[in-house]
């Protein structure tokens, strides 16, 4: 290593799609980091948040569609005395889904599948709320579960629906009855409270900062708005069936902007920036 070479980290090591990977650009002494360019997997510019001691990091979604293998990552850093690139190569282990088939009545799918364009608005009005995220962390300590209730439909869970591929599960799903309170996995901003009538019903995102975001479908009644901070805990809302859901359950999602990450391992190990 040359003596004004950054250096690039990314871990932790073995992990596995649908865990974050949290990325760290270190420059060299006496040097400012000023900007960093990168791409990773489906992102196409990676967000870097500015550490106490001067170093940048990024969380970035391993996304569930992936294998394990070893990923080449380049960053382009950009400091006061200069340009390099820095890379990393980054091994991550394969991860196998349980496969789940479920009968669901030809009609119900059918309007679902016609409704594609009306779907899409609804995506991109989400993704419009989830644009910037406060550039410093806001969530604190450990993740909590945010709803009681038994865990029914677990992250990546691959489906098929009257034989078809219908797609892997994004979320968690916790069952449970309509007015069970569902409170803010952690602290952060409301960045989204909304009726959206096609597939996510009630819906509350909350940024948590640095790129981090979750989400809570389906809900009876939200009990937040837009702008407004939130507490780990607090109560955001309630268990409902609202959008397009067979029964009363939360489906909750943790992002890294839009890639979904595996809620449970979130609660696992929390994220550290
Ligand atoms: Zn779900």
């Amino acid at each position: 290593m040359s003596a004004h070479a950054a250096t690039l980290t990314v871990g932790p090591s073995g992990a596995q799609p649908g865990d974050i990977l949290t990325v760290t650009v270190t420059p060299a002494g006496g040097e400012k980091i000023t900007g960093v360019g990168m791409q990773a997997f489906d992102t196409d510019q990676v967000k870097f948040y500015t550490r106490p001691d001067g170093s940048v990091r990024a969380f970035v979604g391993y996304p569930f569609d992936r294998q394990g293998g070893t990923f080449p990552l380049a960053a382009r850093v950009q400091t006061d005395k200069g340009e390099q690139t820095v890379k990393y190569n980054f091994k991550g282990t394969t991860r196998v889904y349980p496969t789940q088939r479920i009968t669901m009545r030809d009609s119900k799918t059918a309007a679902k599948m016609n409704e594609k364009d009306a779907l899409r608005q609804e995506k991109l009005f989400v993704q419009s709320k989830m644009k910037n995220s406060y550039a410093a962390p806001l969530w604190k300590g450990n993740w909590v579960v945010p709803c009681a209730g038994a865990a029914t439909s677990a992250y990546g869970r691959r489906r098929y629906v009257n034989g078809k591929w219908w797609g892997q599960h994004n979320g968690a799903d916790v069952k449970a009855g309509t007015g069970t309170p569902v409170k803010a996995a952690n602290a952060g901003r409301v960045a989204l409270s909304a009726y959206l009538p096609l597939l996510r019903g009630n819906c509350v995102v909350i940024d948590h900062g640095c790129n981090v975001f979750s989400i809570y479908m389906h809900l009876s009644k939200r009990d937040v708005v837009e702008g407004q901070s939130i507490g780990k805990g607090q109560v955001l809302g309630k268990v409902g069936a609202t959008g397009f859901v067979t029964g009363a359950h939360l489906h909750w999602e943790t992002r890294i902007g839009w890639e979904p990450v595996d809620p449970n391992r979130v609660i696992a190990r929390g994220i550290n920036f």
